[in-house]
């Protein structure tokens, strides 16, 4: 008999806890997992999900206005934030619920409360007091929204506050550049608000390759937001009509609601890491080798935690391997490379594998790139200038596919098809050799020409 209460016990709820203790408790190990918020994490109570039912909100709006080109006579239209708003919320509960049932269902114990460490075999779960141990630990908590503390930063709301809104506002101003900047900004033009997106630097969507940067920025404003490059909030005043925000540059855009997305951070802050000797970086985020172990032999920690690739998909993978290593005697670890993901613009990006520059840094002169740009059909008759971009890279003689990099409608389900290539080492030749579905957006990817040498291009 075990000396522990639990052979596993994890704390948070998430994509990543929840799939580590459900396959543990599988295996017949006795497993207890803390949520202090509702099961199913970031991804399913204030992310993903709620997200992209947001998006697809927003994109009705324009398929109304687009639907007359098509033939359809359209009465009056009106937006009801607050029936979206709830039906959304009612679709998370249901998810929520699924995500709590599947582990009593596998023989997991749920506490519906905070834990936080005592040492590193013992958790305290705060609102019963009660302590329970633990062989191995999990560290599966995520992180939260953050933003800089400039003057008057309590004026502003985060993303987690932008899904439960009492209404929409008539202008919003939205700082950063980021995935959440850039599709909450879609979101709320979409939705008829007055869209202004400010960033500090002189693209959107930092780390993503530089075409698709500019194409980024050329969909917010073909959506009507009003960009604002290289600014930095210093200070948010509340006036009797809304809020002033004043940039580093002096200028000052007035709005109704201020919303930060400038980032996320672990959520480590007062769980005890320091009682049982784990680790941190210098972001809060817990440090752990490659396959998920902490800084501590019987703690481990999966997803945004630990600040490697912060997706939803990624904590799963990283939660199976974690199970693999220590449930199953099979040393896993999962490899963070080539993971496709997308940004939900409208058209949204989806993107895998290499980016131009780090491309040309890593394989220097042995690197291929075809680009092609173009007007996709249904755009045609609805009078839309918005056009399709697609990017693909590749190395060598054999020119191995190495990124591909697309910005167009359903380009997030194209890339996972295209993930699997990638993957798997395909050559430009295969894509070739691959007859077109025609007539689509996705059948530019098989007759890509390599753009001109000569053409001018952004680099960084
Ligand atoms: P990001 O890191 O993507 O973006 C943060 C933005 O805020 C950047 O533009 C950054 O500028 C800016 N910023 C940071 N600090 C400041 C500051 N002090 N003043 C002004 N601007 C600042 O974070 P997000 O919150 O958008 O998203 C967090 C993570 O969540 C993503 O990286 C991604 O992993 C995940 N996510 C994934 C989604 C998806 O898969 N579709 C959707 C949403 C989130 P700079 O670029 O100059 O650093």
């Amino acid at each position: 008999m075990s000396k522990y209460d639990f052979d596993l016990f994890v704390i948070g709820a998430g994509s990543g806890g929840v799939r580590s203790a459900r396959l543990a408790a599988q295996l017949g190990q006795r497993v207890g997992v803390a949520e202090e918020s509702k099961p199913g994490g970031t991804c399913v109570v204030r992310g993903c999900v709620p997200k992209k039912y947001l998006v697809y909100g927003a994109e009705y709006g324009a398929a109304i206005e687009g639907a007359q080109k098509y033939g359809w006579s359209v009465g009056e239209v009106s937006f009801d934030w607050a029936a979206l708003r709830d039906s959304i919320q009612t679709e998370v509960d249901r998810l929520s619920g699924i995500y709590a049932t599947i582990l009593e269902k596998n023989g997991a114990t749920l506490f519906r409360e905070r834990a936080e460490f005592v040492d590193k075999h013992t958790v305290k779960l705060v609102s019963s007091g009660k302590e329970v141990t633990a062989k191995t630990i999990l560290i599966a908590v995520g992180g939260r929204p953050w933003m800089p503390e400039i003057k008057g930063y309590e004026h502003a709301i985060m993303s987690d506050d932008a899904f439960l809104l009492d209404s929409l506002p008539e202008r919003v101003l939205i700082i950063g550049g980021g995935y959440i900047a850039c599709e909450f900004a879609g979101i709320f033009a979409g939705m008829g608000v007055k869209t202004v997106q400010a960033y500090r630097g002189s693209r959107l969507l930092n780390g993503f390759d530089p075409e698709v940067r500019v194409e980024a920025g050329v969909l917010q404003e073909n959506n009507g937001i009003d960009t604002r490059y290289n600014i930095s909030p210093k200070e948010i005043k509340k006036t009797t009509g809304g809020y002033i925000v004043t940039f580093d540059d002096g200028s000052k855009i007035g709005t109704d609601l201020v919303f930060m997305a400038t980032g996320r951070k672990a959520h480590t802050k007062g769980l005890g890491l320091e009682n049982a000797g784990v680790k941190v970086d210098e972001s809060g985020a817990v440090k752990v080798d490659k396959y998920s172990k902490t800084s501590v032999s019987n703690i481990y920690a999966v997803g945004d935690v630990t600040n490697r690739v912060n997706l939803t998909p990624v904590a799963i993978r990283e939660g199976v391997a974690f199970v693999e290593t220590v449930f199953k005697d099979n040393k896993t670890a999962y490899d963070h490379t080539q993971i496709a993901s997308a940004v939900f613009t409208r058209p949204p990006i989806g993107v895998v594998g290499y980016t131009e520059p780090e491309a040309r840094q890593k394989f220097k002169d042995d690197v291929t790139v075809y680009t092609t740009s173009f007007r996709p059909m249904k755009n045609v008759l609805v009078g839309k200038s918005q056009k399709c971009f697609m990017k693909l890279i590749t190395q060598g003689e054999d020119e191995v596919v190495i990124g591909i990099h697309i910005v167009g409608d359903d380009s997030p389900e194209i890339i996972q098809a295209l993930g699997i290539c990638v993957k798997a080492g395909v050559t430009k030749a295969q894509f070739d050799s691959t007859c077109a579905v025609h007539p689509t957006l996705a059948e530019e990817i098989v007759t890509l020409k390599p753009r001109e040498p000569n053409k001018t291009t952004v680099v960084s």
